[in-house]
């Protein structure tokens, strides 16, 4: 379907921080529905485990538990991990997605760069993108970083007892591992709901103007403690396509840099298109050259580690 080249609206919010701070809170949300499922989940994978290696009426495990437990494979840990809950927190959080989808095309209508976010969110060059960009999270954020990580631990914990540990202690070792790959998993969970809302926000953008001819992108998100260097240069600044296509995170390339990725692990900020005739009326400064430079630099601040 055909569609105008950009459908202005004109401002429709106080700030573009106000704007943003509505759509960061939804990412935030389930980010952190995320980790009280991960948590649940730890519970219970450890109940499970206990029970399986529960010692017989002499007080000892037997061989039998022994080479049961050898016998497990990958599959196996992903089959168990599924049935404790692990297929309905991947439910879940793809569930959470569709929220994060239509608060970050909700972001570019109260920006005013376009007078219908739903129609934006409704073309078939975008639900398609939505789709393919799902599909890679799915394999590469989900399997990659949540399920195998962690079924690989239990596997690898479980062998370990059984040729040669008590097992006694069994299940608090693997709940204690669960604890490493929760804090791994919600990094990476974090980085990847952020990276989705970016990549909903900027293929809204580029429908309704392809060349970024009529439609800036502001930089916004939270200013506290945990600022990295790199954000700390372009945070609360607008900057043509142009401009944000040469920035360098120094962290995660990929397919489109810092436009999708920002400052790169665990950066909560992202971009929202305004109309280049808006951004004095919001109240926002242009970006310049130097801005672009002094963030390309401070990219590879050594004092940037833990920094958002
Ligand atoms: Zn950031």
């Amino acid at each position: 379907m055909a569609r105008p080249a950009t459908m202005r609206a004109g401002p429709a919010a106080e700030s573009l921080a106000d704007v943003l701070d509505a759509r960061v809170k939804v990412s935030d949300t389930a980010t952190a529905w995320l980790d009280g499922e991960l948590v649940k989940l730890a519970d219970r994978v450890g109940d499970e485990l206990g029970r399986l290696v529960q010692a017989g009426p002499s007080g000892k495990v037997g061989d039998a538990t022994r080479a049961q437990l050898l016998r497990h494979n990958l599959q196996d840990v992903l089959d168990i991990l599924d049935d404790l809950g692990m297929d309905d927190a991947r439910q879940g959080w793809f569930a959470r997605h569709a929220a994060v989808a239509q608060a970050a095309a909700a972001s570019l209508e109260a920006s005013g760069a376009l007078d219908d976010a739903d129609a934006a969110l409704d073309t078939q060059a975008v639900r398609s993108a939505i789709a393919a960009h799902l599909g890679r999270t799915e394999e590469t954020f989900w399997d990659g970083k949540v399920a195998r990580p962690t079924a690989e631990r239990i596997l690898s914990e479980l062998h370990r007892q059984a040729l040669g540990g008590t097992l006694d202690d069994l299940a608090a070792t693997i709940e204690v591992e669960l604890g490493i790959t929760r804090a791994q998993a919600l990094t990476e969970a974090r980085t990847s709901i952020a990276e989705f809302d970016r990549f909903v926000a900027e293929e809204v953008a580029l429908e309704v103007d392809p060349t970024g001819s009529e439609l800036l992108r502001y930089y916004g998100g939270p200013t506290d403690a945990l600022l990295r260097p790199f954000c700390g240069e372009l945070v609360g600044l607008v900057f043509t396509l142009e401009q944000v296509a040469s920035l360098n995170n120094g962290q995660i390339g990929g397919v489109g840099g810092p436009i999708h990725f920002g400052g790169g692990y665990n950066c909560r900020h992202v971009w929202s298109a305004v109309h280049r005739d808006d951004v004095s009326a919001f109240g926002a400064t242009l970006g310049t050259a130097g801005n672009v430079a002094a963030a390309n630099a401070a990219a590879g601040d050594p004092g940037r580690r833990g920094k958002r």
